[in-house]
């Protein structure tokens, strides 16, 4: 049997991180088993509707590295690919359900059911709609068969609801969960139809599910309470139902909770894959591509967010991530999210690239600044750097002396290492400075060590003073290769301007 999966998310908002792991972990599951990936927009819930988010969702998921080979995008033989393109196909599978008795229809007006809640909610009770109180309630196993027809003909709204079986024990399995029992008089009778004629998510969830011929729907774990229900459409439309696969949540840094909207710009770190603005408050949240993360990163610590290969390997490429998931190490407990990995990774990916490819993706940040660097320097610059920066969006804080003089000494730095003897020290090293010949960072090397052999100091004493003048404190790549590229005449007026400021610098 060909596999064939799904990612089914609603355009009711942008998709959060959690989401991009659904999907990513379906796409892995298709491409392992060679099967297909599907994108399916659910957006029956005309309500929640908001404009935007369904590009948002397509364009999170092209950045991601997400393909589909069926959707609203690619097409393909079991379309439409959005729900509400499929209105006329669900209200038929409603009327066999009814027709079969497994469903009914109900009157109760909205108003009439928040009562009820209320009238329940004061005796400490819950109200739901179920077999212990349909009879009481305004429906057709209620009412007479007349009485039923004569409201439908009179246009009054209604909706259809599911007949949940009475106390039956069900059980079923989750590739995840393992075996699932629950009995059914816990379950409420759901609405599947409404009355504005769309059906509700669980109907046309199950409906499309079965025409498109899923074969494992594999979605996050807030949908493990709607299983039972979805077990029990299946049986009463005697269709045969996909395997499920309920994915871990991701949970906050703190460890417990699922991880929020809210938690991301509170704590520092994105949970949307790109930037969002609402189009009702004009709020923005972050997102991974603008705060200079990889996609291949990001995809890289989602796959392990709730997945384990089962051995030390935390870099995967695509390809290696397809070879080596199933379903079967995907683990029941939440996964707490980690931003500080998230970085780790983005490193990972930053050092494997090309200093060329890196050098390219500097030069526009130094472009906005006014800066044009030399193609060969600037790659041998990012190559100095690239072990010390987490985003190209670092590589300026490292490596901004190599474009122009420090605009400032770090006070901590000058404190500890600018001592009495310095000034002697840099008036002496300038001088041989200007005279050396061979400017080199090998030749400058040697100088300043015999130098300190010489002077009886230690080299400490003399690159450190000398590194505050330079790069205006104790961070950086080799000094002598700094001093090679920006050349003597900028080494020298930069010591000059640190010895002059010395009173400042220093004490
Ligand atoms: N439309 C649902 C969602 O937004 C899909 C759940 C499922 O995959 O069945 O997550």
């Amino acid at each position: 049997e060909m596999v064939r999966v799904r990612f089914a998310p609603s355009p009711t908002g942008p998709l959060h991180i959690g989401g991009v792991r659904t999907a990513l972990y379906n796409y892995l599951f298709a491409r392992k088993h060679q099967g297909v990936m599907i994108l399916r927009i659910e957006d029956t819930d005309q309500a929640r509707f908001m404009p935007g988010t369904e590009e948002y969702i397509m364009e999170s998921l092209a950045w991601s590295g997400i393909s589909f080979d069926e959707g609203i995008r690619e097409g393909g033989n079991f379309g439409p690919y959005r729900q509400s393109e499929r209105r006329a196909i669900y209200r038929h599978y409603a009327d066999t359900l009814f027709e079969k008795g497994h469903a009914y229809y109900a009157f109760d007006a909205p108003e009439e059911l928040d009562k009820l809640r209320k009238e329940y909610e004061k005796e400490k009770k819950t109200f739901i709609y179920s077999a212990a109180v349909r009879k009481s309630l305004k429906n057709s196993l209620a009412l007479s068969e007349a009485e039923v027809r004569q409201r439908i003909e009179s246009g009054e709204p209604y909706v259809i609801r599911y007949k949940m079986p009475d106390n039956e024990e069900l059980r079923f399995d989750d590739i995840i969960r393992g075996e699932i029992t629950v009995n059914t008089s816990t379950l409420d009778d759901k609405v599947l139809f409404k009355s504005d004629g769309m059906p509700t998510y669980h109907l046309a969830n199950i409906v499309d599910d079965h025409l498109m011929e899923i074969t494992h729907v594999i979605r996050g774990e807030e949908w493990l309470p709607s299983l039972p229900l979805h077990v029990l459409i299946y049986r009463s439309l005697g269709l045969k139902a996909p395997s499920f696969a309920h994915l871990p949540l991701l949970l906050k840094p703190e460890g417990s909770g699922k991880l929020s909207k809210r938690d991301g710009d509170r704590l520092g770190f994105p949970v949307f894959p790109l930037q969002w603005k609402d189009p009702k408050t004009g709020e923005i949240v972050s997102g991974y591509r603008e705060s200079g993360y990889f996609p291949e990163a990001f995809i890289n610590m989602l796959a392990l967010l709730g997945w384990n290969p089962g051995t030390e390997q935390e870099v995967f490429s695509m390809e290696e991530l397809i070879h080596a998931f199933s379903l079967e190490r995907v683990g029941k407990s939440g996964s707490r999210f980690d931003p500080e990995k998230a970085k780790w990774f983005n490193h990972q990916y930053l050092v494997k690239k090309s200093d060329e490819e890196l050098a390219e993706l500097y030069r526009p940040l130094l472009g906005e600044k006014g800066i044009q660097a030399d193609p060969e320097l600037l790659v041998r610059i990012v190559g100095m750097i690239k072990e010390r920066a987490n985003f190209v969006s670092d590589f300026w804080d490292q490596s901004f002396f190599f474009f122009r003089a420090p605009g400032s000494y770090d006070p901590k730095a000058v404190k500890k290492r600018w001592k009495e003897d310095t000034p002697g020290i840099l008036e002496d090293l300038k001088k041989m400075l200007t005279d050396q010949q061979d400017f080199t960072a090998s030749g400058i090397h040697s100088l300043i060590e015999n130098y300190a052999a010489e002077k009886e100091i230690g080299m400490g004493q003399v690159m450190i003073p000398l590194r505050i003048c330079l790069v205006g404190g104790t961070f950086g790549p080799d000094l002598t290769q700094i001093m090679e590229i920006i050349g003597k005449e900028e080494v020298i007026v930069r010591i000059d301007r640190a010895l002059k400021d010395g009173r400042t610098v220093g004490r």
